[in-house]
């Protein structure tokens, strides 16, 4: 059965779009440690992050560096941090999230955003993404 990520993708599931290539997705997470926490996924569905063939692992990595020069230039924040776990979706996921405090990194407390807000954060993350 496709992930949830797979649906995200094709379109099936709805999500705030920052890029994309042949190879690479990236999404904001839509239970955000912080504004502008980021998913950044091979669309080549793979459970675990180092099952990933050496060249598809350097390309996420790739993908995931433009993505997070992106976050820098959109989000204020001390640094944008990298956490990859994939204990809920078998998918891998790179997730980039904008750090002011070790609690940004923990995955406990998390941020309520409006529609509207995820759409500009997208919109602003996706403008400044090379
Ligand atoms: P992990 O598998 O690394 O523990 O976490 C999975 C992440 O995916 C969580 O941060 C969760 O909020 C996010 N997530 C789960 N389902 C969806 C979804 O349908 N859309 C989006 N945008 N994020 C999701």
């Amino acid at each position: 059965m496709a992930s949830i990520f797979t649906k995200i993708i094709s379109g099936e599931i709805p999500s705030y779009k920052i890029a994309e290539d042949e190879n690479y997705f990236a999404f904001l997470d839509i239970n955000p440690n912080a504004k502008g926490h980021t998913l950044v996924i091979p669309k080549r569905e793979e459970n675990k992050l180092f099952d990933l063939s050496k060249e598809e692992y350097d390309g996420l990595m790739s993908f995931s560096y433009r993505v997070a020069k992106a976050i820098e230039k959109t989000i204020p924040c001390k640094r944008v941090g990298m956490s990859v776990i994939g204990l809920e979706v078998p998918h891998v996921h790179v997730h980039l999230i904008p750090l002011n405090a070790m609690s940004d990194i923990q995955f406990i407390e998390k941020v309520k955003l409006s529609s509207e807000e995820f759409v500009a954060l997208a919109e602003g993350i996706s403008t400044n993404f090379q």
